[in-house]
């Protein structure tokens, strides 16, 4: 099957896109939304169960307070209205991974309405509106074994995982996003990212959208004109990177605006995304609303939260993450391209801890956007987890500034820091690593150099002093690198009786 024929650029001059994203995030509470259990990631299948999260008959949920509070923080966040009285409804349909067959999640009384946040796309600013934010309970997760895709076709068998069942989640979905035109791609990626740095600010997620903790689906349709009623929308799933966000939706538009150019209909289903071909293909015909049988929660008492414990969430609220970049840099003396590289790194909570723990910001930058950067991405491991903390980075940042090393032996004590050495003191009395600035260390290796490039040494005799730097070299590679290569080129330009 071949891809679109319409490309990006014909489909948006000729269709208005609309979008609606809905964002599921797993929050970080100790516990499951209604039960004990412990919420922790990678543990050994369905050993996080009880009778209440495995839908046993006779056990009862019991809402999670901090969940809520989280729920509560998350709504404010996005400006919304919280609500006085909030109740949750049994969401009835089955799936393997569900043991309850119905699933625990809020519908037409959620906790959160009407709120937006703004995101930047190339100095504009969207508002995007916030429709509501709901809690809900995961599921949990079937591995379909023996097929070589890991999908249920061509599997032998299915396993179930019920640790993630009953994990607090949170839904924020967004009302229709219009008058995005050609942006419509990167307004969705920046909403993700905006909405993903938010939750990271109030600490109520890990926002791993590899891990699944953050994750997108991604509604869109197509009309002839703005004036237009909205066209039918199809909703791609497993949308589980920014970057994929900007791609389904982009896809989804050229794909829908080739169906419609031919005559054809878009049936409203939900579509998979396919990170490796970049495509998205049909997956259900979407259900109404009415085929969920939603009903309240008989189990659980609504929720009414007072107004002195709004208030008192709202005393919690971080400085909005666009606001704080812009202190950072502000403090920082970066330039904006400079700024867009670290947040693009996701650098700045590490490069404002380096800064923290006494490095300069211009220190802090070189070394995580540079050396560390590289090692990330050499490696496929994030930053923030790559083995070296910001401590150990201002301490090499400052072993630097203390000429007792310099850049090529900060990065053996990177190597020995990131291959479990210890810290960075440790590992530099480890391996020695001790930088040379010693004249009387440095004279015989200066003279060697001198006697072994005669020829070198003439041309800086003879004014072009720039030659000096092979010189330097040779006594570099003769200390192994340990030399204080300023220093050398002063003693170098001493000796062969010439100026620096
Ligand atoms: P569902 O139950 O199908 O998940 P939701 O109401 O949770 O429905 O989410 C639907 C999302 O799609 C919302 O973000 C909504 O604003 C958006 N949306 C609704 N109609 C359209 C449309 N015609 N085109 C694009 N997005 C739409
Ligand atoms: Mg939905
Ligand atoms: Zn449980």
């Amino acid at each position: 099957m071949g891809g679109p024929t319409v490309t990006f650029e014909q489909a948006v001059a000729k269709y208005d896109p609309v979008l609606g994203l809905e964002v599921h995030v797993e929050l970080n509470t100790e516990t499951k939304m209604f039960c004990g259990c412990p919420t922790t990631f990678g543990g050994a299948p369905n050993s996080q169960v009880c009778p209440v999260c495995l839908g046993l008959p006779g056990s009862l949920p019991v809402v999670n307070a901090d969940a809520v509070a989280s729920a509560m923080r998350i709504g404010l966040a996005l400006n919304c209205r919280i609500a006085p009285w909030s109740r949750f409804a049994r969401k009835n349909y089955f799936y393997p991974d569900m043991p309850k067959n119905y699933q625990i999640s809020q519908y037409d009384e959620p906790i959160a309405v009407d709120g937006y946040l703004d995101v930047d796309v190339e100095g504009e600013t969207y508002r995007i509106g916030i429709e509501r934010a709901h809690m809900e309970e995961d599921t949990g997760k079937s591995l379909h074994m023996g097929g070589s895709t890991g999908r249920i076709h061509g599997a032998d068998y299915s396993l179930v995982d019920y640790n993630r069942a009953g994990i607090p989640l949170i839904e924020i979905v967004t009302k229709p996003i219009t008058g995005t035109g050609d942006k419509a791609p990167e307004v969705a990626r920046a909403y993700v990212t905006a909405l993903r740095d938010l939750l990271r600010a109030l600490q109520v997620s890990d926002v791993r959208m590899e891990q699944g903790s953050l994750r997108c689906d991604a509604n869109v349709s197509l009309r002839p004109s703005p004036e237009a009623v909205f066209g039918t929308r199809t909703e791609t799933k497993n949308v589980n990177s920014l970057r994929s966000v900007e791609r389904a939706v982009r896809y989804e538009i050229e794909r829908q605006a080739d169906v419609l150019s031919a005559g054809g209909v878009i049936v409203q289903e939900t579509r998979h995304w396919h990170e490796d071909t970049g495509r998205t293909t049909a997956g259900r015909t979407k259900e109404e609303a009415e085929d969920y049988r939603y009903f309240p929660e008989p189990d659980l008492a609504p929720v009414a939260a007072s107004e002195e414990w709004v208030e008192q969430l709202r005393a919690t609220l971080p400085e909005p993450p666009a606001q704080r970049r812009a202190r950072l840099q502000q403090d920082w003396g970066f330039t904006d391209l400079e700024m867009r590289d670290v947040v693009n790194a996701e650098a700045v909570d590490l490069i404002e801890q380096t800064v923290a723990a006494g490095a300069s910001a211009a220190g802090a930058k070189k070394w995580w956007l540079g050396e560390l950067a590289r090692r990330s991405n050499d490696s496929g491991v994030a930053l923030a987890d790559l083995g070296i903390d910001p401590d150990g980075v201002a301490r090499i940042e400052t072993l630097i500034a203390q000429g007792s090393l310099n850049d090529k032996m900060a990065r053996q004590v990177i190597d020995g820091i990131l291959a479990g050495e210890g810290t960075a003191d440790e590992v530099v009395a480890s391996r020695g690593l001790v930088l040379v600035s010693d004249d009387g260390a440095l004279t015989a290796a200066v003279d060697e150099a001198i006697a072994a490039n005669p020829d070198v040494a003439d041309k800086v005799r003879g004014g072009k002093v720039a030659a000096v730097g092979a010189l330097v070299g040779a006594v570099m590679k003769a200390t192994r690198g340990q030399a204080d290569a300023g220093r050398v080129r002063e003693l170098l330009l001493e000796k062969l009786g010439v100026e620096g």
